[in-house]
């Protein structure tokens, strides 16, 4: 580690910043909302600035001269963001001179520190470097982590911070007291402040310090019945990662893409409870079961399914069990196979001259057997996205067929949609049988059926990325000139 991460109390203390552009705009902002008195100085303000000095924040004295030794004498930290290397070389002097901290924009030679990239969820603050070496990996990171702390995060951890007091008195053993800690901020208390039912969080804190100060152990377990989408892990919703990275243990099957399973928390326990086809590996009973065992033995359980659970997931199937059992659970919703594949093939599932409804339809009957309501599937104007159905694929054609569908329908196949090997078979009912048998269709797959596959010729997004590499490699080669 080359520098010494410190975070400054610099309440009513004077910071200079000698600046008019942007990033002098910026280094304002942050000293006042860090609480610090500002002197700003010179000649000439942008507009960025002269905004600021109309907000006239009473902590903010602007001079329209360029910053001197005076102003830097008073100061605890000061900031060089006139890109003027005079006026730079100066204020390093002066700051030597009064052993004031010292940042040059842009001169790492003349700083006495770096101003780090931050998440700002006050009062929690991240603060990220490299050392230097390269900002764009900060501000890379720095959306990661934005992703991952929710915005009130920083209301979670005021809210928490009431209770520090109480907890202190009432649990005296250090390491239970941090499990009570963990168990709040993590647990249901905080997932109930999060969702916005702050009352009741408190409630729930009340009662888990009353039972442990008691000795009574507050039950722990629970189920999470997680939608991890149909294969991209972008796709994930924030709370889905946020439980992936709570779970002591996590039952998954064949849907979930190893790179999704990367993102389970390290140390969680792995069960296969998956289907290969035909071929069971534990059937619908013993995973509630087991799902119920481990939640009664106080374990998170993370019941990770593809897409989203309550859509040809038999989700609902799972928690009633849990329900039936009394184990709480929580249900979170997951891009169903038909949006992912959709959006990533370009095929819109309805569009104003193709199709005002879309039909999800499961094509998985009992032994094989189709059992569809035909009717409805043959409507005109509309989409079919069929579920489970490449198997059955001709017996699917034969039926929209032999009820007089035009055999110049539009339909499209979508193998292991979203992710870097989906692929895409386009045919008509006339075709797509022979076509998807030379194309070996073995993934999952879900079959389109409409004339709105037609609009995939336009609305590829493989076709638009390709255009856009162009026009990055383009900005590239202006942007090779400037620093970075
Ligand atoms: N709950 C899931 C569906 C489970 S049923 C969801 O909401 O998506 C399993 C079927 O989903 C597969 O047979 C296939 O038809 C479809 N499917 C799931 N993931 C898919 C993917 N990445 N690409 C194409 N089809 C997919």
């Amino acid at each position: 580690m080359d520098h010494l991460p410190v975070f400054l109390t610099v309440e009513d203390r004077v910071i200079v910043v000698d600046g008019g552009g942007t990033v002098a705009a910026r280094r304002v902002e942050r000293a006042l909302s860090a609480g610090a008195k500002v002197i700003a100085c010179d000649p000439q303000p942008g507009d960025e600035m002269r905004a600021l000095i109309a907000a006239a924040d009473p902590r903010l004295t602007f001079r329209y001269r360029v910053a001197d030794r005076d102003d830097v004498q008073e100061a605890v930290v000061v900031y060089g963001a006139s890109e003027m290397e005079e006026r730079d070389e100066n204020l390093r002097e002066w700051a030597d001179e009064f052993k004031v901290l010292c940042n040059i924009a842009d001169a790492p030679e003349m700083c006495d520190f770096i101003t780090p990239s931050i998440v700002d969820r006050s009062p929690v603050v991240v603060a990220i470097s490299t050392g230097g070496s390269a900002p764009v990996i900060a501000r890379t990171l720095r959306a990661r982590i934005e992703t991952m702390l929710l915005p009130s995060f920083g209301q979670l951890s005021q809210f928490v911070g009431r209770f520090r007091d109480r907890i202190a008195a009432k649990i005296e053993d250090g390491r239970e007291r941090r499990h009570f800690w963990e168990r709040m901020i993590d647990g249901p208390a905080g997932d109930l402040f999060l969702a916005g039912e702050s009352e009741k969080a408190a409630q729930k804190i009340e009662s888990d310090l009353e039972a442990t100060a008691q000795g009574k152990k507050a039950p722990m377990g629970e189920v999470y019945l997680v939608g991890a989408g149909p294969g991209d892990p972008d796709l994930l919703t924030f709370k889905a990662l946020r439980l992936m990275q709570r779970a002591d243990v996590v039952l998954y099957d064949r849907l979930i893409s190893d790179d999704i399973m990367s993102l389970v928390r390290r140390d969680a326990e792995r069960i296969f409870v998956g289907k290969l086809p035909q071929q069971h590996v534990m059937d619908q009973q013993d995973i509630s079961q087991l799902m119920v065992k481990l939640a009664g033995e106080g374990n998170r359980v993370l019941r990770l399914k593809g897409g989203d659970p309550f859509t040809f997931g038999r989700g609902g199937e799972e928690i009633e069990a849990l329900a039936a059992s009394g184990i709480p659970f929580r249900v979170v919703p997951g891009i169903t196979a038909a949006a992912g594949c959709s959006a990533y093939a370009g095929i819109p599932l309805t569009h104003r001259d193709h199709a005002q409804s879309c039909l999800f339809v499961t094509a998985h009957g009992k032994d094989g057997v189709l059992d569809l309501d035909w009717d409805v599937l043959i409507r005109p104007a509309q989409t079919v996205a069929i579920y489970m159905g490449t198997s059955n694929l001709n017996k699917l054609v034969d039926g929209f067929v032999a009820r007089g569908v035009d055999q110049s329908t539009d339909v499209a196949l979508i193998e292991n949609g979203t992710r870097p090997e989906q692929r895409v078979v386009t045919g008509t009912l006339r075709d797509i049988t022979e076509k998807a048998a030379a194309a070996q269709i073995k993934g999952p797959a879900i079959i389109m059926i409409g004339s709105v596959v037609r609009l995939r010729d336009q609305l590829d997004p493989a076709k638009a990325a390709d255009a856009e590499d162009v026009f990055e490699m383009s900005l590239a080669a202006n942007k090779s000139t400037s620093p970075s």
